[in-house]
Formats: C-alpha cells, sequence, structure tokens
C-alpha cells in the first residue's frame, strides 16, 4: 500500500468517526493484541491487531463479542459488605472504597498477627494485573502462596512436564513449519488455543502435513485430521511410552540429538525394557492395536519436522504427568525440540516490576507454600515468583482442618473456585470457615457470594496492562483503557496502591497515573512507552535451537532422566499408572470433558451474542452406549455419580469411544449467580466429581469420575 494511502485501519476510523487505540483481548487467556475503535466513550469496532504474530489481524468470536463487557447492566459496579451469617447465599450492603480497603487492611493485619502471613492466599485465574497484588502480599506481606498461573484448574500436568523435561513453564508449538503433528488430548480447533497456532495447523495441513489426533472423541480438530486415534480414556502415556519403545528399539531415534542434548537416554532405554513398555504391552490398555502404535511411532520418527503436543485431554487424570512426559521424550529422543516445525521453548520478554521493593523490605515467607507442604513435589512453577500453584482442591484441607497449617484468608480475583472446582459444598464449606474472603470481580461470581467482601474490578478495556504475548518469540502487549470503568470498578493496580498505603507501604506504589509505573515496566525493553503505546505490542527475535545453547535444567539438558524427579526421590523416567477411578457396573460410563470454541472456562456466559452461538451445554454419548440405555438424541438425561447428579441435555454421536461420555464445557454452565442471561442455562458438572489431584503436581483431575445415565 502506497504512503499515501491510508491503511484499513484508519479507513475504518475515518468511516465510524472513531479514534483507534491499541490494546489487548483478555477474554481469554491468549490476550491476542487489538484495535479497538473509541467513539463517545464506546467501543464501537474492534477487530485484531494485524501487526502482532500471535493473531495477525484476526480475533475469535468470542473476541468479536467482548465488547459487551463495557455495558454488560449485570457488572458490578461498587464495594460491597456481607451483611447477613456467612454460610448462608451472600447478602451485602454497599459501601465506599475506602471502608473497603479500611476492613481489608484490618483483615490482613489480624491475620498475620494471628496465624502470620502464610495464613493468606491469592488465587486468580485469569490474572488481570495479577502482578500487582503479588508483589504486595507475596514479597512485602510475606505468603508463599499466591497462584496466578491457574495451574491446579488448568493444564498443570503439561505445564509440569515441560518444566522438569525443557526447564520450560510454558510449551508454545510452531506448527507452521511442520511435516507430521501428533496431538494428545488437544483440541486445536475447538477449545482455547492461541489464534496463530491454529491457523499454522491449518496451513501446514494444506501443505501436505499429517495430521494425527490422539483423543477419546472424534472433537473439531480430530474431524480436520488424517488419521484419529479413539484412545480408551486416560491411557495416553502408556501409547506414548510404548511409541518411544519403538523408536529406541529400532534405533529411529536422533542419535546425535540426544548425545550432544539430553540427559539420560541410555537409563530410558533400559527403563522401556525393563518395564515392558512395547506395544503388544499398551494394545489392551489403550484400545489401540499394536501394529497402529508401531506405525505411527515410526512416522513420527522418519517424517521431520514433526511435534508431538499434550494438553488437557490427556492431563485431567491422576497419571497426566506421566502422559505428559512421555509425550514430550516422543520430541526429545528424535531431536524434534525447538527446531522450526517443533515443539517450541518460548522466550519471555524482559519486563520489569511495577514496584521496586528493597530486598531488606521483602518479607521471607517462614513455611513451605502449601503445595510443597501438602507433598505435591512436581507442581506447575507460577510464572511469578516462580513458586508452586496452590492446589485448589485441597486448599479447604487447610481452611477446615488446618491440614498442613492453618490459612484463614483467601483473595480471589478473576476466579471463581465454588464454581470451577470439583467438589462445590467443600469449597463452599471453606468460605464459611475464612476470617476474610474478598472477591475482585467483574460480575457477582458463585465465589463472590460466599465472600465477605466483593469489590468490582475493571475489566480488561477499562484499564492498563503489560504483560507477556502468548507467541513464539519473547513479546511485550499494552493494553490500554479504551473507555471509563463501569460504575466505581478498580483496576488491580489502584486496589493495591490503597491498600498498600493503609499497610505501610504505600512509597512502593506511589504512581498517579497508569503510566508512571508502565514506564518502569518497560525500561528493560527496548522499546519505549510511546511506542508500545502506538504499536501495541513488542516482539523479539524468533529464536531457534536453544537446546545447543543450554536449558534452564539441572543438567542444562534436555532431561530424558529428569533431575528434579530424581532429587525427589522419585523414579527418573516416566511410569505407567493406571488413573484412580475406574467405571464400574453400578456406574459404567467414564466422564472426560471438552470445550466450546465460543466460550472461554466461566466467563463468556453471561454474553448474549456468544450465548445465542451456544447457549447451553451437552453431553455426547456413544450410540451403541445410547441403545444400551435407552437414550435418544437431543433428550434431557440425568448423568449420576457417586456424588451427585445432574440433569442435562444429550447428544448421542459415533464419534466417542464406547464407555465414556463426554461433557462439553465442564465448568462454564449452569451458574446460579453470575448475571441474567447466565444463570440457570446448561449443567454444573463439577459436582459429579470428587477433588482428585495429580498425586505430583496437584492440578485437579476433572475426568476422575464415572457415572450412570437415563433418560430424565
Ligand atoms: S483467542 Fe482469546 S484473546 Fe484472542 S480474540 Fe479470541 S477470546 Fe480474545
Amino acid at each position: 500500500m502506497g504512503q499515501q494511502q491510508s491503511s484499513v485501519t484508519d479507513r475504518l476510523a475515518q468511516i465510524k468517526g472513531a479514534q483507534v487505540i491499541k490494546s489487548f483481548c483478555y477474554t481469554c487467556p491468549w490476550t491476542c493484541p487489538t484495535e479497538v475503535f473509541v467513539r463517545d466513550g464506546k467501543v464501537v469496532y474492534h477487530k485484531g491487531n494485524p501487526e502482532a504474530p500471535n493473531n495477525i489481524g484476526t480475533r475469535c468470536a468470542k473476541g468479536m463479542a467482548s465488547a459487551w463487557v463495557t455495558q454488560d447492566p449485570d457488572r458490578l459496579k461498587y464495594p460491597l459488605l456481607r451483611s447477613n451469617a456467612k454460610g448462608e447465599p451472600g447478602e451485602f450492603k454497599r459501601i465506599t472504597w475506602d471502608q473497603a480497603l479500611d476492613f481489608m487492611a484490618e483483615k490482613l493485619e489480624s491475620i498475620r498477627q494471628k496465624w502470620g502471613p502464610e495464613a493468606v492466599v491469592y488465587l486468580t485465574h485469569h490474572d488481570p494485573n495479577g502482578i500487582f497484588m503479588v508483589q504486595l502480599i507475596s514479597q512485602l506481606y510475606g505468603t508463599p502462596n499466591v497462584s496466578i498461573g491457574h495451574g491446579s484448574g488448568c493444564e498443570g500436568d503439561r505445564r509440569s512436564a515441560c518444566f522438569t523435561t525443557f526447564g520450560n513453564i510454558f510449551p508454545m508449538h510452531d506448527f507452521a513449519h511442520s511435516q507430521y503433528i501428533l496431538l494428545w488430548g488437544m483440541n486445536m480447533l475447538g477449545a482455547n488455543q492461541a489464534l496463530f497456532e491454529s491457523r499454522g495447523l491449518l496451513e501446514a495441513k494444506k501443505r501436505g502435513a499429517k495430521l494425527v489426533v490422539v483423543d477419546p472423541s472424534f472433537t473439531e480438530t480430530a474431524q480436520k485430521a488424517d488419521e484419529w486415534i479413539p484412545i480408551r480414556p486416560g491411557t495416553d502415556a502408556a501409547m506414548a511410552l510404548a511409541m518411544n519403545q519403538v523408536i529406541v528399539e529400532e534405533r529411529l531415534h536422533d542419535a546425535a540429538f540426544v548425545r550432544d542434548h539430553c540427559e539420560g537416554f541410555d537409563g530410558f532405554a533400559e527403563h522401556l525394557r525393563e518395564q515392558g513398555y512395547t506395544p503388544d504391552w499398551a494394545a489392551p490398555i489403550c484400545g489401540i492395536e499394536a501394529e497402529t502404535i508401531r506405525r505411527l511411532a515410526r512416522e513420527f520418527a522418519t517424517r521431520k519436522p514433526a511435534i508431538s503436543a499434550i494438553f488437557k485431554g490427556s492431563g485431567y487424570y491422576t497419571n497426566g504427568a506421566a502422559a505428559g512426559r512421555a509425550c514430550y521424550l516422543l520430541d526429545a529422543i528424535t531431536g524434534q525440540v525447538d527446531g522450526p516445525g517443533n515443539l517450541h521453548l518460548k522466550d519471555f520478554a524482559p519486563i520489569g516490576m511495577p514496584a521496586t521493593i528493597p530486598e531488606e523490605a521483602m518479607t521471607k515467607p517462614s513455611k513451605p507454600p502449601l503445595a510443597r507442604a501438602m507433598g505435591y513435589k512436581m507442581t506447575a512453577p507460577t510464572s511469578y515468583p516462580v513458586l508452586p500453584e496452590v492446589p485448589n482442591a485441597r486448599l479447604p484441607e487447610a481452611v477446615l482442618n488446618d491440614d498442613p497449617y492453618p490459612v484463614r484468608g483467601v483473595i480471589v480475583q478473576a476466579a471463581n473456585p465454588v464454581m470451577s472446582d470439583p467438589n462445590r459444598e467443600r469449597m463452599q464449606a471453606m468460605f464459611a470457615g475464612l476470617e476474610l474472603a474478598v472477591a475482585v470481580e467483574i460480575y457477582m461470581s458463585e465465589t463472590a457470594l460466599e465472600c465477605d467482601l466483593v469489590l468490582p474490578n475493571t475489566s480488561f478495556y477499562e484499564q492498563a496492562e503489560i504483560r507477556q504475548g502468548m507467541w513464539l518469540g519473547a513479546e511485550a502487549i499494552l493494553g490500554q483503557p479504551v473507555v471509563p470503568p463501569v460504575g466505581e470498578s478498580r483496576p488491580m493496580y489502584d486496589i493495591v496502591k490503597g491498600l498498600a498505603e493503609r499497610m505501610g507501604w504505600g512509597q512502593y506504589f506511589d504512581y498517579e497515573r497508569w503510566e508512571d509505573w508502565a514506564e518502569k515496566r518497560v525500561e528493560t525493553l527496548p522499546v519505549s512507552l510511546e511506542e508500545l503505546k502506538a504499536r501495541g505490542f513488542w516482539a523479539g527475535e524468533l529464536r531457534y535451537g536453544k537446546p545447543a545453547q543450554g536449558l534452564p535444567t539441572k543438567s542444562g539438558k534436555v532431561e530424558i532422566y529428569s533431575h528434579a524427579y530424581a532429587d525427589a526421590g522419585l523414579c527418573p523416567y516416566p511410569l505407567w499408572q493406571e488413573r484412580s477411578v475406574i467405571p464400574d457396573e453400578a456406574y459404567p460410563l467414564q466422564v472426560t470433558h471438552s470445550k466450546l470454541s465460543a466460550h472461554c472456562n466461566i466467563v463468556t456466559q453471561n454474553n448474549p451474542m456468544l450465548m445465542e452461538i451456544c447457549g447451553e451445554n451437552w453431553v455426547e454419548i456413544n450410540s451403541q452406549d445410547a441403545a444400551r440405555y435407552g437414550i435418544r438424541d437431543d433428550q434431557m438425561v440425568v448423568l449420576e455419580s457417586p456424588k451427585d447428579k445432574i440433569e442435562i441435555r444429550a447428544k448421542v454421536v459415533e464419534g466417542l469411544v464406547p464407555g465414556a461420555v463426554s461433557i462439553r464445557h465442564g465448568h462454564g454452565f449452569g451458574h446460579w449467580a453470575m448475571g441474567r442471561i447466565a444463570k440457570g442455562k446448561g449443567a454444573h458438572s463439577n459436582n459429579l466429581m470428587d477433588s482428585h489431584t495429580n498425586p505430583l503436581t496437584g492440578t485437579n483431575s476433572y475426568n476422575e469420575c464415572k457415572v450412570r445415565v437415563r433418560p430424565a
């Protein structure tokens, strides 16, 4: 386009009479850079930032519908204080921000005096400006219990596997350059995934790459695949170990790569032999023929560049950490690590901290983080500081039984553990047992209903933020406020400033405008705040080949032999173990979950546009099972586990392993709070499950659940 010509953005701005502000979407964690068109204080249009490598100008349906959040009448507008007894559904009265912050600061001080700083936990799922609260509550107040990576409610097993194998906490995928793509429980085209990855996958397919999807369910991605491998639920580790065995046995591994860049290849070969992890052993476990496992192993090892990638579908079991490691070891032994078309070890942008806190002002925790004290040795690390994730599902034990030590205060931001963790009643009992429960939220959530104090948070359109971009290379993205806050809602940086002033730490959060702290955060970037404002992001050079430069593992290499596991007294190589809940005569069906592309977790169900696309969730059931239990397509059914039952719509399908059911969007529907559009739509399945966690990582094992089904 010639210089004199306007860009599409400029032309659109002219047509709409709007100002364009570069920002990013935070409807889901992939944070796509966006251009937001604003007129008279309202968002009139928005589109992807065409220069950004994350999304290259595009957005998904959720992103396109996201401006609703700035006008939703159900948004929280004022600070609210509980006016009835804990344990009953919350009734609240409006208070001022001064009253709210005084209350919170006093309670935090009283808990610290009585129980110590470790007795306060900060949980966030999305973490809008969570770094401010982390600096206050972790570095100054002194608790090691912060969870800003939401790993325990998400893909903590995969992150743990990537961290222990490659020293990297967040694997990404260079699908665009792959020739062979092997996905384990990963629905790239149906669930929330980075848009450049989904696009790269489809481009690779068009170029002739082979796509193999290992999943009990014929997901949206499986439907595009060259081959769908309908594996029995929770057996991915067995199949991946057997594929490793074939590659090692047939000398198809990359001998130079394992010699120069890996730790423990020979020991792994011995381990596979000793354990007898052959295709003939795996076949009856996985329900996949031994010859198919052999063929896939040979294909994977010889058709390069290749990638073996895993996501939540394989990790929602108590054996999910081993599945993650076995899957990544396929990449390791074939030398398919961090080259074009491989699993990518993402670089992170050097974004500075908003507050400069001198070492002598920091409070060192005197107790270990809850995850360690609870015995989880391989927990996924949070993104900052590198602390283990809080195992949400076990938190009630600390509050109600002081096990492993007392917790008395929980601050929840943009997270809804009552709804999104298993075992709702236990979570509600936990909140009733706290001396301080605070929800920082944009809606009255199921968790907020249980809290003492509810603080209205700004949405991503109403606040500033600088965070890591979700792209292969190092990237920093800037969110700018584009419209005024709804009601009296405040961003986290203002809430933390107000708290810090009351708690004697005001000097560390002494900014007046958001630009003051933003200037500080970009000092370590090769770009100014003004440049970031104009462009919306900064992207560093895309680097490949990091194993040759040394990795941040104990050995500096790819750890096939995991020092982290060995140092913790565990087998350094992945072991096969059956999952913990097995269907039986009384409850013959295995629960699995998959997501919906029009929704993200528990945050989109009050959006009328997205609810028009997809207004409820459902359970998929194989036609053979449907015939056996008298279920017709589109009929309401009762799903019953040993713990609870729900009514949900059934879809009878061919594309699902018999003996399993697949609940769509397990955490997002069946709200009894949140907003008038979300309330009462679809079914909430989490209460079917008990609080099973992965014994190594503390991640929720949502699929450790068996059910029976009957017509409603
Ligand atoms: S992928 Fe996520 S961040 Fe990107 S537009 Fe969609 S909802 Fe927004």
